[in-house]
Parts: C-alpha cells; structure tokens; sequence
C-alpha cells in the first residue's frame, strides 16, 4: 500500500472505522489521497467507481487499499447511490465516515461566462456537485448510529472570484452553505458535517478548467508555503476530520491551500 511521508507519526486512530469514499477517478484523485489516509490510519473502505469505462483505472488502487465494499455510483443514475448504502447496511450495518470528493458540469457551460450558462446546465452542476452531497447525507444518517463525519470538497472559488471557476463559484457556494446547514441539522446526533477546500492540484477534473496552469503557477508563486499542495495533504487534514481529534468541529471549510487563501 502507498504511505505518505507522515506515516510513521500516525496510529490507527480510524481502526475499526467504515469509511465511504466517493470520487476516486485515477490515482491523481483528491479522494485518492483521502482513502489513502483513511486505510492507514486503520479504516476499512467502501469505494466507488463512476461507470464501466472508469472502472479499470479504479479497481486496481481499490483492490491495494483493500476495500471491503466496491460499487458502481453515477450520481445522475437513480438508485445507484442507493444501492451503495444499501451494501453498506447489508456488510457493515453501519457507517462512520462519507467523503464527497465530486463535481461535474457539462463542458460549454463551465467555459463560458456564468451568466451565458444554461438551465440545464446549471441544474447538473447543482444536482452533482451539491445536491448529491444532501441525498449522501440522507442515507447515511440512520447507518451513522454512533455518530460519524460527512465531508464534502470545495474550493476558495465559492468565496472569492477565481477567474474562469464560473458555474462552479456559485455551486460551490451551495455546497458550503448545505455543509453547514446539514451540521446543524445533524449535529444533534453527533454527525459532524464539513467543507474542505483545497488549493489547486492537477487532476483530470481541474483540466476542465481554463487556464488552470496559470492558476497553479500563482498558487506556487503567492502561497505563504511557496510551493503547491498534494493529495496526501488533503487527505492528512480530511482525516483528521473524522478523527476524535476534531470532535467538537462541525460545519465550517478547512482550507488546505498552503496560506494562499490569506493573500490578496
Ligand atoms: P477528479 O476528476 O479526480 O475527481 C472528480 C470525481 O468526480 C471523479 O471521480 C468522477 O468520476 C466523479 N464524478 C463526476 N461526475 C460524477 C457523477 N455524475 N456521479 C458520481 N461521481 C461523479 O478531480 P478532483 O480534483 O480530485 O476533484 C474532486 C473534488 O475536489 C471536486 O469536488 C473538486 O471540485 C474538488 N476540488 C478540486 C481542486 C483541484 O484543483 N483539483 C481544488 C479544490 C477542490
């Protein structure tokens, strides 16, 4: 199994834990770094694929994290999802942790100006990128029977202006704005609930994006750290998320940016 540099310094603080990660791609993932940390840390891992065709990329880094629970999980395919949870009840009868490491917009609408986007395509945005985040939360609120941590990913373009982020700024907005409303509305039942927001790491998601070197080349440039993040930083501070070490955070974003979201 891949460690990152850190490992030696960390216990099996999730030993015993099941976590569902959604978003593994390739092993440039952002939630590739998240289940990454979760297995060493001790977690036994539920992990999806989009379809088919993706499913080749996903399966072998699956199968060296040993997950338990490997399924299919197009958000836009009704009862896929559900499907997913319903492997989860049935193996494990309970769930501790689910990462949200998803986004998606159709193509001619995240290039274009947010104001030429289209119906349709601003409602797949939403319905993938956040709406999804409150179906996740839906069903793994009655298997979260000893409370339990949801995780979504955002990024500094829901708050600030990132020119050529468009659709995605204000649905990302959403999805930070529902983080915290699910906290609430979960928090009495011990789910804590939170946003991640990571710098800009090259992922076949962020190829999506229009000049998006530039924005790596700024984020090395400007960022208090002077040099860009990587996955396994995401899934250090993601972890510690489910951790007890965190225990009394809910509902806010965690940057993981190397200080560049303190620069103007
Ligand atoms: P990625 O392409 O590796 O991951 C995106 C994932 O979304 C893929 O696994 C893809 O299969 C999945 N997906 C797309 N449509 C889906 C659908 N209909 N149903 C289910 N899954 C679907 O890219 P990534 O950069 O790791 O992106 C993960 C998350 O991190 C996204 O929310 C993204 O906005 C966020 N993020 C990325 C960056 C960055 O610079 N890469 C920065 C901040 C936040």
């Amino acid at each position: 199994m891949p460690e990152t540099s850190d490992a030696p310094l960390l216990s099996k603080v999730l030993h015993g834990k099941r976590a569902l990660v959604i978003g593994i791609a390739n092993e440039q993932s952002i939630a590739y770094g998240c289940a990454r940390v979760f297995r060493q840390l001790g977690a036994d891992l539920a992990i999806t694929y989009l379809n088919d065709k993706a499913r080749p990329y996903v399966e072998p880094l699956a199968q060296a994290l040993e997950a338990r629970i490997f399924a299919p999980c197009d958000f836009s395919h009704s009862g896929e999802l559900e499907e997913v949870f319903g492997q989860i009840e049935k193996r494990w009868g309970r769930l501790d942790i689910a990462l949200h490491s998803v986004a998606y917009a159709p193509r001619e609408d995240l290039r274009g100006r947010l104001v030429d986007s289209s119906d349709e395509g601003f409602k797949v945005a939403m319905d993938i990128s956040c709406h999804s985040f409150i179906r996740m939360a839906r069903l793994a609120e009655p298997l979260m029977t000893e409370g339990g941590t949801l995780i979504a990913m955002s990024y500094h373009g829901a708050n600030k202006v990132v020119p050529h982020y468009n659709l995605m700024g204000p649905v990302k907005a959403a999805l930070e704005s529902t983080v915290r409303y699910l906290a609430y509305e979960l928090g009495p039942k011990d789910i804590r609930v939170h946003a991640v927001s990571p710098g800009p790491l090259k992922t076949r998601a962020a190829s999506g994006l229009k000049d998006f070197d530039v924005l790596l080349a700024d984020a090395t440039e400007r960022s208090p750290i002077g040099e860009l993040i990587d996955i396994d930083d995401v899934g250090l501070t993601t972890a510690f998320l489910a951790t007890p070490f965190a225990r009394r955070l809910t509902g806010t974003t965690t940057y993981v940016d190397g200080g560049l979201s303190i620069m103007a």
